[in-house]
């Protein structure tokens, strides 16, 4: 008798945790993919209420999509996103979307067109969020908080009706198209009190499952790869996981000793093995272990994709930052080099400083340099390209102006690795992409378990291009999951 009122309890509980859709990880792609499936789902019902001439409501009426988040707060990556004030899309069109995700980037097409930055931002308005745009077409909410962004989000979840897990940690996945059993620890370290309530809920079911638990980057924020470990548990394949827009670190130890010095408008380029120059112009900040700032993290998408290239072949076992050390071993030290005055070409420049040396002739070298770069850069700089910085422009010779025309125009610094993934704002590699139907998300390998975000190989620029395909294909993968459903 005890035994039966025990097997029923569980039942019982079990029954409560029965869902049309699962979906796993609460950042921006997750928490979009459960509004999505739900507001798909409630107009379903909707449709089918009003063609029984029953009332309608607007969000379903039993919670049919749970949303399993290890933190205790949703969207803990999010709220750091531009530095706190959410570059949350970009404001160019579609084909510029889909080139700052490189090679194989119509795979993201569908859902880079169905749910556009315009659905985006519109999708924000009609909660009463104002957006503004900036440099480059970064948008950002008006009151410049990610928070703000995050707020929106947990509104349309609530309206819809999804039921939230917050501080489970799910373990695993089992079950097929039948059905997913979805195993979960809560998780002590992110647990505040009231979280706790979930104590003893281990399994959740459902009919479909979305896996959006992003990648390997900022582990701190909660990506740590588990989805990955799931996805490939399942068969799908891996590809090699590499730091995306990430700093960079140098071999030169006079960059290092500038820590905290800012260059603004530098043309930073590096040569790829056929020889082709990849270049642009961006802001760099100096740091004690190399190079920062937009302009680096940039170019840091193209050498990580460089890197990336040299092992395509591998499928990736390279999901941790050891392993990245081994892959990082072949591409590096690479020379980068810099242009700290794009705007003059060397012609131009020699030309000027024929006249204005002979001109000014008496002035200071470390003086006559302040027109061009900051002047905490100058002594260092001078001292580098074995100039005396105390010289007269009258006393520098021919080679000395020589050598000071290729360092100001191509100073080559020694970039011995990438930083690891736990200061890279994303991750490259993932699920490949081929594994995916790109109109619905879903498996190709598993029927009924869908993808979306950073998990997916894709990594692009930054600018909000990275946010914006996360809530693009968190949108695909809910109504993708909610239509497949009858
Ligand atoms: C510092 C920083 C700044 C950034 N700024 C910008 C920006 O301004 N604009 C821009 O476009 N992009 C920016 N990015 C990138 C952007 O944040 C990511 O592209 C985006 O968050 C990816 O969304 P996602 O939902 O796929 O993954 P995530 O945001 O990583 O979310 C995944 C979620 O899954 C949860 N999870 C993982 N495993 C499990 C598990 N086993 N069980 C339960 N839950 C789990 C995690 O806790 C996490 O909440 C920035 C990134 C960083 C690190």
């Amino acid at each position: 008798m005890k035994d039966q009122n025990h097997l029923n309890k569980r039942k019982n509980r079990l029954k409560g945790n029965n869902y049309k859709i699962a979906v796993i990880g609460g950042g921006p792609a997750g928490i979009m993919a459960a509004i999505s499936a739900a507001k798909a789902l409630s107009s379903k019902k909707s449709s089918k209420n009003s063609s029984s001439k029953k009332y309608s409501n607007k969000g379903p009426n039993s919670q049919e999509v749970v949303l399993i988040e290890r933190n205790d707060i949703l969207g803990k990556k999010l709220l750091l996103t531009g530095g706190g004030r959410c570059n949350i899309t970009n404001n160019s069109d579609l084909k510029t979307h889909l080139n700052s995700f490189g090679e194989k980037s119509s795979f993201l097409k569908p859902s880079l067109y169905n749910f556009d930055n315009k659905s985006l931002l519109e999708f924000f308005n009609d909660k009463g969020l104002d957006f503004k745009i900036e440099n480059q077409g970064k948008v950002y909410p008006i009151d410049d908080k990610a928070s703000s962004v995050l707020k929106v989000l947990e509104n349309y979840l609530q309206e819809y009706n999804v039921k939230l897990f917050k501080g489970a940690l799910v373990k695993d996945i089992k079950g097929k198209d039948s059905g997913f059993d979805i195993f979960i620890k809560r998780a002590p370290e992110s647990c505040t009190e009231k979280s706790k309530k979930i104590k003893g809920m281990d399994l959740i079911k459902a009919s479909k499952v979305i896996i959006a638990t992003g990648g390997l980057s900022y582990s701190s924020a909660g990506s740590t790869g588990d989805g990955l470990k799931f996805a490939k548990n399942y068969g799908h394949s891996l590809t090699p996981t590499i730091p995306g827009l990430v700093p960079l670190k140098v071999k030169e130890e006079w960059i290092k000793d500038l820590s905290g010095l800012k260059l603004e408008n530098i043309g930073i380029s590096f040569r790829k093995p056929s020889k082709k120059r990849i270049s642009h112009v961006g802001t760099i900040l100096l740091t004690h272990f190399g190079l920062s700032g937009p302009g680096i993290l940039d170019l840091s998408r193209e050498i990580s994709t460089l890197n990336y290239q040299f092992h395509k072949s591998v499928h990736s076992s390279a999901n941790d930052d050891s392993n990245q050390n081994k892959l990082q071993k072949d591409i590096f030290p690479l020379e980068l080099f810099l242009d700290l005055i794009p705007e003059k070409s060397n012609e131009e420049l020699r030309d000027k400083f024929n006249l204005e040396f002979s001109k000014s002739g008496k002035t200071l070298i470390k003086n006559y340099l302040k027109n061009f770069i900051p002047n905490n850069f100058i002594t260092p700089f001078l001292i580098h390209s074995d100039i005396n910085p105390k010289k007269e422009l009258n006393q520098i010779s021919r080679k000395e102006k020589n050598r000071l025309i290729i360092n100001l125009k191509d100073l080559k610094i020694h970039i011995s690795g990438l930083m690891p993934f736990k200061s890279a704002m994303v991750t490259c590699g993932g699920i490949n992409h081929k594994n995916i139907n790109s109109k619905t998300m879903e498996s190709k390998l598993v029927e009924g378990m869908y993808f979306a975000g950073e998990i997916i190989e894709f990594c692009g620029l930054s600018g909000g291009y990275n946010l914006q395909m996360a809530f693009s294909t968190g949108y695909t993968a809910g109504n993708g999951a909610s239509n497949s459903l009858t």
